[in-house]
């Protein structure tokens, strides 16, 4: 295969990658799809052209094929972006032969915009044709992606040219920042720091405190390399002072001040300070010299509040805050605040270019704490709008078949089911119903702790649809709780299932006839997993219940009219998306007990409506709960035999192994066995873990509920809503290892009859954290309060999964920020209201941020 000239690939990438975008991202634009175009471009490179590398390498770790519509779209418009302009030098020219050309081709970037970040002077000298001609970084043009600068700059970088037009950022640099998401100056002056170190306290040497973190003003008196040890590297030895003394610093493993510092040298440094053979020391501070005669002002990593950043391999903050220095001295006055001046006025909140510098480099911890609230805000109202405005798009544009649940069929279902609602359920089933009586398809998020009766509420919607000849679905997350569902729907509705038969049928009398329930398992031999898809496909089967993987292999349905997702705990924002996909104009009623604190269910869920059943059935006692000490297992043992001896159940949950499902498996089966011999030799004993095949552990659980075994060893497994009435107590191994809201889950297992329950914790040696933890279980059986306090833990990333938890762009915001949030969810009501496509001239920064928002969403809206 020929090798293609230098600069061809570049070339011919960037036209393909353009016509598939104008295709609609089909992936129609070249024979045999983009993923095999890659690779061959890729085999064909001439081994300097390295755009087409980056691209690659940057974004081609997902098969182009598998991706998303939305996907597609943002990815092509990245590598684009990455394919962008060839040589400064030459796009230089090319603007002022074309003046046009900047000007032009939106979507596209003009043939002669941005220097590719990634691309090293060299390759951007390849990629633009005459191949000796060397970019000048200072002479820059600006970049051709064109906007409205409020204050276009003469020359020098703009906010859209590539990292590579800062000073001192090459080519290397330029492939690591990108793996930071950093391509452009504008990234870098959004790549906040993640804390301040506050090396803000300056003393004189006499006046240093051992144990505190502090500054110096010293000069050097010599610096020597040292080693230590075995270790290979060298480290600086320091010796400075000032007019009161003299200080030893030390770097460990890094000979790079020694090399860079001379005599006489006038530094700052800032670190904790420590001990030496009972002299004072500084070991590995921040430092940096200062000009004669130099303005402390201008120090960045030392002597201030100064940034630390998220970092990945290959690169330092101190390389970082020099970058970012520079971008802000550059740059920051392009900044265009998106901010329509009335908002602004408003909140009283300062201009964006100053909170962007106060953000990195604040003068104060309150202008520090002022500037992120102002860009919380800019954040949380861009989310809003995102949410808001979608919502009133399918208000506006879909439409559906209203359900009407007539007023005497509503009466007959209450009255058959066994208990009266309770007042929250009672409000929830009328907002359901009432949303199910438009036109406009319902969207809506029914939150409950557990065990707070949510089944009943949605056993009332999908008979709705039932009523109106319309199909619904009811989706849980595992097999044994959408046996569960469907066995519940049955009781409710007097259907009769023969054991293990996935159809049922019932004769309610409002119905003039037979009400038809199937249930999707996986489970069921293929033949009978036929039988009830093209039951469902053929309109036969009324309500279908099932996980919502079997659901979405399975084909159509007849007359989908609703569907019910009850997600428990697990929250599958992208599932969710999949799923409106496929029944967009459907009635939609997702059921969630996590317990999801309002600053994160408007930003995740902010375009459904939200109803919360805040009330427990009557006569739950709340589960007692305590934490053990390791020496307590024995008490634990004889409470559960206790509680046996009364005729009742117990759970023992094994810890969670994260390395892997085999090991925590071989752990639960050796505790079982132990537990089997040596601890309860004369109980019945069960064992659940997540290796066995999903008719087995429906075996175990419908043993243990139809209390063939007194204790059930299971595994994290066990936790989705399975009610075992007669069950009073769970021990909880290694309850350190889960989080706050998890065993919340756990607790929830019990407690489901009238009896008093309980919940051990026991926890081999726990931190002083996880006791402060695990005691606020024992206080609190509020499930906000404590998914609140797992969030502030462990951050939103980690809660939810950071690829699910969609928010990805909440940098500064956090989710304590409540009133931010709730004064940017009204402001963008109220835009929105006014004016729905934001198209008025004043609108367009916050427009623009929307659109790029949804693109990294990856949104289909
Ligand atoms: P969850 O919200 O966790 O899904 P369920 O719907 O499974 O809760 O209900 C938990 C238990 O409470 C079930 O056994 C159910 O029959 C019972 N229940 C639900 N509502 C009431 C009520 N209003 N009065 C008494 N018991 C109820
Ligand atoms: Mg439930």
């Amino acid at each position: 295969m020929a090798a293609l000239s230098a600069g061809e690939g570049t070339e011919r990438l960037r036209r393909i990658l353009a016509v598939e975008q104008q295709r609609g991202c089909e992936d129609r634009a070249v024979m045999g799809g983009l993923d095999r175009l890659l690779s061959n471009l890729l085999a064909q490179q001439p081994r300097g052209e390295t755009p087409v590398l980056s691209v690659v390498q940057t974004l081609g770790r997902h098969r182009y094929a598998e991706l998303g519509e939305a996907e597609r779209r943002a990815w092509i418009e990245r590598a684009l972006r990455l394919l962008a302009t060839p040589a400064p030098a030459d796009s230089a020219r090319q603007a002022q032969d074309q003046p046009r050309a900047a000007t032009a081709a939106r979507p596209l970037p003009a043939p002669a915009a941005a220097a590719s970040p990634i691309t090293s002077t060299a390759q951007r000298a390849v990629a633009a044709a005459p191949a000796e001609r060397r970019p000048e970084r200072a002479a820059e043009p600006p970049a051709g992606r064109t906007r409205q600068r409020a204050k276009p700059a003469a020359s020098g970088p703009t906010l859209d040219s590539p990292v590579t037009a800062i000073p001192g950022v090459g080519a290397n640099r330029a492939e690591v920042l990108a793996r930071l998401d950093v391509l452009t100056v504008r990234d870098l002056l959004y790549h906040f720091p993640h804390r301040h170190d506050d090396f803000s306290r300056i003393a004189r040497v006499a006046d240093l405190q051992v144990g505190e973190t502090q500054t110096v003003v010293a000069r050097v008196w010599s610096a020597s390399l040292v080693s230590f040890g075995q270790s290979p590297r060298k480290s600086t030895e320091l010796i400075v002072g000032d007019e009161t003394g003299n200080l030893r610093v030390v770097f460990f493993n890094n000979p790079y001040p020694a090399s860079s510092l001379r005599t006489n040298q006038r530094l700052t440094l800032s670190g904790k300070i420590g001990v030496f053979h009972g002299q004072k020391q500084l070991e590995n501070p921040e430092w940096e010299i200062v000009e004669q005669g130099g303005d402390l002002d201008q120090a960045i990593h030392t002597g201030r509040l100064v940034p630390v950043y998220p970092l990945t391999q290959g690169i330092q903050n101190r390389a970082l805050r020099g970058y970012v220095r520079r971008a802000l001295d550059l740059c920051l006055e392009q900044i265009e605040d998106p901010l329509p001046a009335e908002l602004l006025r408003r909140h009283a909140y300062e201009a964006l270019p100053l909170a962007i510098r106060q953000a990195h480099y604040p003068d104060s911890a309150e202008a520090l704490e002022a500037a992120r609230r102002r860009l919380a805000y800019d954040e949380l109202l861009t989310l809003q709008l995102a949410v808001v405005a979608r919502k009133a798009r399918r208000a506006a544009s879909v439409q559906t078949a209203p359900l009407p649940f007539a007023g005497t069929l509503r009466l007959r279902f209450l009255a058959g089911l066994p208990f009266p609602l309770t007042s929250a359920q009672d409000r929830a089933v009328e907002r359901i119903l009432a949303d199910l009586e438009r036109e406009t398809p319902m969207a809506r998020l029914l939150q409950g702790d557990v065990g707070s009766g949510k089944t009943v509420v949605a056993a009332a919607a999908l008979l709705a649809a039932v009523a109106n000849q319309r199909q619904a679905v009811l989706m849980a997350p595992t097999e044994i709780l959408a046996e569960q569902h469907f066995r519940t729907l049955c009781r409710l509705l007097d259907a009769d299932a023969g054991e293990g038969e996935p159809l049922a049928e019932a004769r309610p009398d409002w119905l003039a006839r037979p009400l038809r329930l199937g249930l999707l398992r996986g489970g069921l031999r293929a033949r009978a997993k036929r039988d009830v898809q093209d039951a469902i496909a053929a309109g036969e089967v009324d309500i279908a219940v099932g996980t919502q993987a079997l659901i979405q292999q399975a084909v159509g349905f007849a007359r989908l009219g609703l569907t019910i997702v009850d997600e428990q705990h697990r929250f599958g924002v992208l599932q969710r998306s999949a799923l409106t996909e496929k029944g967009e104009n459907t009635h939609l009623l997702v059921m969630t007990a996590t317990p999801i604190p309002r600053t994160l269910a408007l930003s995740l869920y902010g375009d459904l409506d939200v109803c919360v059943i805040d009330e427990m059935p009557p006569g739950r006692k709340p589960v007692k709960t305590r934490m053990l000490e390791p020496q307590q297992r024995d008490f634990a043992y004889r409470f559960i035999r206790d509680q046996v001896g009364r005729g009742f159940q117990a759970f023992v949950i094994c810890p969670l192994v994260e390395e892997s499902e085999t090991l925590e498996v071989r752990a639960a089966t050796e505790e079982y066995e132990r537990l089997c011999k040596e601890v309860f030799p004369d109980l019945r004993v069960s064992l659940l873990h997540g290796r066995m095949a999903p008719s087995e552990k429906d075996a175990v659980m419908a043993g243990f509920r139809d209390r063939e075994a007194d204790i059930l060893v299971s595994t994290a497994v066990v936790e989705v809503g399975i009610d075992i009435s007669a069950a009073t107590l769970i021990l909880i191994e290694g309850a350190e290892r889960f989080g706050l809201a998890q065993l919340h889950q756990f607790r929830g297992r019990v407690g489901r009859g009238g009896e008093q329950s309980y919940c051990l914790l026991l926890s081999d040696s726990p931190s002083q954290e996880a006791r402060a933890r695990l005691k606020l279980l024992e206080q609190t059986h509020d499930g906000f309060k404590l998914a609140e306090e797992d969030l502030k833990l462990r951050g939103p990333g980690d809660y939810f999964g950071t690829r699910q938890s969609g928010l990805p762009t909440l940098r500064q915001a956090r989710l304590t920020d409540t009133p931010i949030l709730e004064a940017a969810r009204e402001d963008a009501l109220e835009l929105v209201a006014a004016d729905p496509l934001l198209s008025a001239p004043e609108l367009a920064g916050l427009r623009a941020r929307v659109e790029r928002l949804a693109d990294r969403a990856g949104d289909a809206n």
